[in-house]
């Protein structure tokens, strides 16, 4: 296992498919095959590969999305499934002792899970990121990663918004802020 680790965030069918609730829409769906084979990569190598995904109850008054966005990735919906291709390899591998599955309830992937535990038990400097939403929840995470001393690369074809302008100016704020990598 190395020292880095994929930390795959909310490719699912509520954020990526056409009908989904709170979609991306063309630039979600355009990133599945990337997304798809770099998470494969990551587990041929035995890399440790989370799946960060977003659980919400179907009426919290208490959540802060409740006021900013349509409920989505309800628990128990098939919209919180992952999408696409990448639903498919999730179940072929997810027995695996290097596969780590998230219930979130925040944009980022830090906030009230064991996360970090779970990356310093293993020696992990850098975490990589995949998935939906660039400037949300893949933003947040990577800011959270940064201010806990972690490195952080994100794939440039293996993110989406459906906020143009709010992607690009995230891309560029890995590394101009963040000190990270894009490729
Ligand atoms: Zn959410």
């Amino acid at each position: 296992m190395g020292k880095h680790a994929l930390i795959n965030v909310d490719y699912t069918n509520d954020f990526v498919a056409t009908d989904g609730k709170l979609t991306c829409g063309e630039p979600g769906q355009a990133i599945e095959d990337n997304v798809v084979s770099i998470t494969k990569e990551f587990l041929d190598n035995d890399d440790y590969v989370v799946f960060a995904i977003d659980a919400h109850q179907a009426e919290d008054p208490y959540h802060p999305e409740s006021t900013l966005f349509p409920p989505h990735n309800i628990i128990g919906t098939p919209g919180r499934d992952l999408y696409g291709k990448l639903s498919g390899l999730y179940e072929e591998h997810k027995q695996k002792k290097n596969v780590y599955y998230i219930d979130k309830t925040r944009y980022s992937a830090f906030a009230g899970t064991d996360l970090e535990i779970k990356l310093r038990e293993r020696g992990i400097e850098e975490v990589h990121l995949v998935g939906v939403c660039t400037d949300i929840c893949v933003l947040h995470t990577a800011v959270d990663a940064y201010n806990k001393g972690f490195k952080v690369v994100v794939y440039k074809d293996a993110v989406a918004s459906f906020n143009e302008a709010g992607h690009d100016w995230a891309l560029s704020h890995f590394t101009n802020t963040l000190g990270g990598t894009v490729k």
